[in-house]
């Protein structure tokens, strides 16, 4: 079996191998994310950790998230080293909670996985948004992935995953929820869509959440408007689009009268 080359002159030397080595991947893209592969990269993130800034903060697109999720997804990094490197940096348990139950969910779908295998491709259970698998659509809509919608978190959001591999939880809950819920389209699509762009790709915990968002691996579908979204968003994104309105405008009440007409 032959080995994987790992001496090169410079980062250019190996990213021009790779483009050779996978010819099909770089005719899809040819960005070439920031992030660093390794041990060392990863230590280095892990040293920075902080547990309770984390807990505080993690669901503000500029809070303090770990980025660790390639290292975790390859392996670089072990999930229970994750945990008592981040144990070691409190006085007491509970002030790390928060990320430890994140880490935690990583494990849980791990777990489903393993139980389910391919079946993790299948509705776990009936969409519950009164509309049935089939009235979803099957494929991507390529205003979505050219990233040529007119809004500016979708867009945004879309340009962000091409160019760096990574996108913010809330990010991928609410992209996730614009391509099922608003644009109609089953989150296979989407999940399949996503796996071939994150560093992180992992087939649990991302086919999981999208069928969390979906509603088939939960008992309600997520949804948003656009005052959450400009919660979260630290005035990156604002949810309108070009032109002016947004498809996030009003109450929940409204937004599900519009997405979920027969529920
Ligand atoms: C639609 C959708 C698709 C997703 N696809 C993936 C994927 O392909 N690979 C992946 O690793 N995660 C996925 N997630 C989960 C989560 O968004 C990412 O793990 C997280 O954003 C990675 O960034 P971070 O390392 O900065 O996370 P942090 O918030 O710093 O969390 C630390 C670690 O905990 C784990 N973690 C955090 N949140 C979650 C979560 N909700 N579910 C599972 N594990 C979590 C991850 O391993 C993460 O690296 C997805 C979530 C959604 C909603």
């Amino acid at each position: 079996m032959p080995t994987l080359r790992r001496d090169f002159e410079s980062r250019d030397d190996l990213i021009a191998h790779y483009r050779e080595q996978f010819p099909e991947a770089a005719a899809v893209s040819d960005w070439v994310s920031d992030t660093r592969g390794g041990r060392d990269a990863a230590e280095a993130l892990l040293d920075n950790v902080d547990p309770v800034e984390y807990g505080r903060t993690r669901n503000h697109l500029s809070g303090a998230v770990t980025r660790l999720s390639p290292y975790l997804r390859h392996g670089v990094l072990g999930l229970a080293e994750t945990r008592d490197a981040a144990l070691a940096k409190v006085d007491d348990p509970s002030r790390a909670y928060k990320l430890v139950n994140e880490l935690a969910w990583r494990d849980y779908y791990r777990r489903v996985l393993a139980e389910i295998g391919d079946a993790v491709w299948d509705d776990r259970e009936p969409y519950k948004t009164g509309l049935d698998a089939e009235d979803y659509a099957d494929d991507m809509p390529d205003d979505v992935t050219n990233a040529e919608t007119g809004n500016d978190f979708v867009d945004g959001s879309v340009r962000e995953l091409y160019e760096t591999g990574y996108l913010h939880n809330q990010q991928r809950m609410k992209l996730a929820a614009y391509v099922v819920h608003w644009r109609r389209v089953r989150w296979q699509a989407g999940a399949a869509w996503f796996l071939s762009h994150l560093l992180d790709g992992d087939v649990a915990s991302n086919n999981l959440s999208w069928q969390w968002v979906a509603s088939t691996f939960s008992h309600q579908p997520y949804i948003f408007n656009q005052e959450n979204l400009r919660q979260w968003m630290g005035g990156r994104f604002t949810g309108d689009s070009v032109g002016g309105g947004s498809p996030f405008r009003g109450e929940y009440d409204e937004i599900k009268a519009r997405i979920f007409p027969r529920a």
